[in-house]
């Protein structure tokens, strides 16, 4: 699938929120600026979320409160190679069946991660970003 714009992914994003059963698992993949975090914005409006949504490379994890119960947790582990007390909080969110988890540069936590978690990839091309899942 192709987007052309910033305004497509994040209408990409709430277009998934729609369709989008809990207990959920997201792994985000794609090179730095290829539009991970803006996927993650459009998904937080299609979900009903009013707080604006900022990566957080810096804070390794935000959490929004969902309208009918339960938290987007979004994390990027970028920053942190060994991902440490992280890893428990991940694991304790996952482990809430109420909880939407998206995950940006999620390799150093692959192993607990649900098998059957959803993965979307992103990657640049000439007209845009390509949609792999
Ligand atoms: P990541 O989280 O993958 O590092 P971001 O979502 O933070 O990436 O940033 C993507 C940047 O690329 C934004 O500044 C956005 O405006 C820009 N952009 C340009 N074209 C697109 C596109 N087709 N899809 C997504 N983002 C795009
Ligand atoms: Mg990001």
């Amino acid at each position: 699938m192709n987007i052309k714009s910033e305004q497509e992914m994040l209408e990409f994003g709430r277009d998934f929120a729609k369709d989008l059963t809990r207990p959920a698992v997201i792994e985000l993949v794609g090179d730095v600026g290829a539009g991970k975090t803006t996927f993650v914005r459009g998904l937080a409006q299609g979900l009903g979320i009013k707080e604006a949504v900022t990566s957080p490379s810096f804070t390794i994890s935000k959490s929004y409160a969902l309208p009918d119960g339960g938290r987007l947790v979004h994390y990027d582990f970028y920053r942190l190679p060994e991902p440490g007390l992280m890893e428990d909080d991940l694991i304790e969110n996952i482990n809430d069946a109420e909880n939407i988890i998206v995950i940006e540069w999620g390799e150093s936590i692959a192993d607990v991660l649900p098998k059957e978690h959803i993965k979307i990839e992103i990657k640049y091309t000439e007209e845009g970003r390509e949609i792999i899942k």
